[in-house]
C-alpha cells in the first residue's frame, strides 16, 4: 500500500496541467496549485500517507457530508422535507433548479442543498451552537481534537458570497428558510472553512467504510443502512455535475470540496483522501480525481 501511494505522489507531483484554483473566494486564490497529498486509511487503524498529507487545506463541500450526517442523527428521514436525494446535473452553486422546484434543493451536497440543511439543524440555537455541534463531530469522527476552523477563509466567503446569499434568498421566498439568512450561512461558511490534512480527513471518514462503524476507535456512529445511504448519496451527487463522470472513472462514493480536497470511500476496504488544489472545469480536483483513478486502477477497489 505504501508503495502504491508513494507511485501515485511520485506520478502526480509530475504532472504540468495542474488544474485552476478556486478563484472566487479570494483566501482559496492564493494557495499554491502545486500541492499534493494523498491518504490512505484501513480500519485496522493503518494509515499510508504520501506528498503533502499533513498539509492542511479547507474541506470546503466535504463538510456537507459531515452536517448531513449530523442532521440524520438529529432529525431522521425528517431532513427529507427540506431537501431531494436526486443529482442535480448542475453546477454546485446553480439557481436554476430551485426555481422550478420551488426553493426545495436537489440534494444535500449542492450549495443551496447544504444551507438548507443547517436550517434544519439549527432548530432555533444560535449559529455558534451549532457550529460547535459540527466541529465537535467531525473532531469525533476523525478521533482528532485539533482540527479547527479557518476563519480567514470564513471571512472572505462571507465578504464574497453573493451567490449563496441568493440561493438563501430564494430559498425563504419560497418560504423555506426558519432562520434568519445571515445566520445560517455563518454557520455554512464556517463548516466549509474546516482546515485538515489528508491523514485527518481520510480518518474521518472510516465510518462509512464499516456500516457506521469506525473499527480503529471501536465506537459506532450511525446505523448500517444510514451509512449505505450516506454512501449511495456521495456516489450520486458527491462531485455536481461531475458526479457521473467520477462514477465511471473512479467508481467510488466520494465528495469533493473547491478546496481541492476529495473524500473517497471503499466500501469495507478503505478510506482515501486526495488533495491537489487545482481544479477542472466543473470545480473538482482535477489531479485529486486522477490519482484516485490511478489508485482503483491499481486496487479494483471501484465498487463495480
Ligand atoms: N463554500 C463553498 C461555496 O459555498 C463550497 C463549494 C464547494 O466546495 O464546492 O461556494
Amino acid at each position: 500500500m505504501q508503495d502504491i501511494v508513494n507511485e501515485i505522489a511520485e506520478q502526480i507531483k509530475a504532472e504540468t496541467d495542474r488544474g485552476k484554483v478556486a478563484d472566487y473566494i479570494p483566501q482559496l486564490a492564493a494557495i499554491d496549485p502545486n500541492q499534493f497529498g494523498i491518504s490512505i486509511a484501513l480500519p485496522t487503524g493503518e494509515v499510508f500517507s504520501a506528498g503533502d498529507a499533513k498539509t492542511l487545506f479547507s474541506i470546503q463541500s466535504i463538510s456537507k457530508v459531515f452536517s448531513l450526517t449530523v442532521a440524520l442523527g438529529k432529525m431522521g428521514d425528517a431532513i427529507w422535507a427540506n431537501v431531494g436525494r436526486e443529482p442535480s446535473g448542475d453546477p454546485f452553486n446553480s439557481i436554476i433548479q430551485l426555481e422550478h422546484e420551488h426553493g426545495i434543493p436537489r440534494n444535500p451536497f449542492i450549495n443551496a442543498g447544504a444551507i438548507a440543511v443547517v436550517d434544519a439543524i439549527m432548530m432555533g440555537h444560535e449559529p455558534k451552537e451549532t457550529l460547535a455541534e459540527i466541529l465537535r463531530f467531525v473532531r469525533f469522527i476523525a478521533n482528532d481534537d485539533t482540527i479547527a476552523i479557518d476563519e480567514k477563509v470564513a471571512l472572505s466567503e462571507l465578504a464574497t458570497g453573493h451567490r449563496n446569499s441568493s440561493l438563501a434568498h430564494f430559498m425563504a421566498s419560497c418560504g423555506r428558510m426558519k432562520h434568519s439568512i445571515e445566520k445560517v450561512l455563518g454557520v455554512y461558511y464556517h463548516q466549509c472553512s474546516i482546515s485538515m490534512d489528508c491523514v485527518q480527513l481520510a480518518k474521518s471518514g472510516l465510518f462509512l467504510v464499516s456500516g457506521g462503524v469506525n473499527e480503529s476507535t471501536g465506537q459506532r456512529v450511525i446505523s448500517e443502512q444510514r451509512a449505505r445511504r450516506i454512501n449511495s448519496l456521495m456516489m450520486m451527487c458527491g462531485h455536481y455535475d461531475g458526479s457521473g463522470e467520477f462514477a465511471y472513472r473512479v467508481g467510488l462514493p466520494g465528495k469533493s470540496g473547491v478546496g481541492g480536497g476529495i473524500l473517497a470511500i471503499a466500501p469495507g476496504i478503505a478510506s482515501i483522501a486526495v488533495w491537489s488544489p487545482g481544479l477542472d472545469r466543473i470545480g473538482n480536483s482535477k489531479l485529486g480525481t486522477k490519482a484516485l483513478d490511478m489508485l482503483v486502477k491499481r486496487t479494483s477497489w471501484s465498487v463495480f
